[in-house]
């Protein structure tokens, strides 16, 4: 392997079709083999012949973002980012959250129910291209609103689950109505189990 491929894409943990009929699989296609791919592809090109090289991928945020690299931050942040998206979906129907994660939900939010118009009414308010976070603070959940590639790793939070709404998500299966496409994610693909084990 020469440097300019050290990162690589992951594999998607299903497959293309098996998030339809909430997201279909010409979105996949785009979203995981293009759009994923090309990230890397840049993030490769960028952090050729610099100190990135010697990282892995979660240092490369937290130190291009530091540094105000932006070339290699943009595509190490989009890189990294969508491998929590793809990990976080339940192929086949999302569960619920049980447990501990019921109760931090409950006791931010006041109830489930609440807390995804809540994260909605969050991704709604991302102008332009960006990303929804819910993230663990000091034991309480908190939800986040940030540009482009920007994440809670790169702010020194740590991250549960992460909805992109880029246009390049939902505009093929949703066109423009973004709070449809977050809704139906929440409701139906997230796997709540992951979300749980992130729990610190
Ligand atoms: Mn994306």
């Amino acid at each position: 392997m020469s440097d300019s491929q050290k990162f690589v894409l992951p594999a998607l943990p299903y497959g293309a079709s098996d998030l339809a009929p909430t997201i279909s699989s010409d979105t996949v296609d785009l979203h995981y083999g293009k759009h994923h791919q090309a990230y890397f592809n840049m993030l490769n090109n960028f952090a050729d012949g610099t100190k990135f090289m010697d990282m892995e991928l979660d240092q490369v945020v937290v130190e291009s973002f530091q540094d105000g690299h932006k070339k290699v931050f943009n595509n190490a942040g989009q890189a990294w980012n969508h491998i929590l998206y793809w990990e976080q979906m339940a192929p086949g129907g999302s569960n619920s959250p049980q447990g501990k994660l019921l109760e931090k939900i409950n006791e931010a939010f006041g109830d489930f129910d609440t807390f995804k118009t809540d994260f909605t009414q969050q991704a709604v308010g991302v102008f332009g291209s960006g990303w929804a976070w819910l993230v663990e603070k000091d034991g309480k959940l908190e939800l986040r609103g940030l540009p482009n590639a920007e994440n809670p790793l790169a702010h020194g939070e740590h991250a549960l689950m992460g909805i992109d709404v880029w246009e390049h998500a939902y505009y093929l299966d949703y066109k423009n109505v973004r709070p449809d496409y977050v809704k139906a994610v929440l409701e139906n693909l997230i796997n709540w189990d992951f979300v749980a084990d992130r729990l610190g």
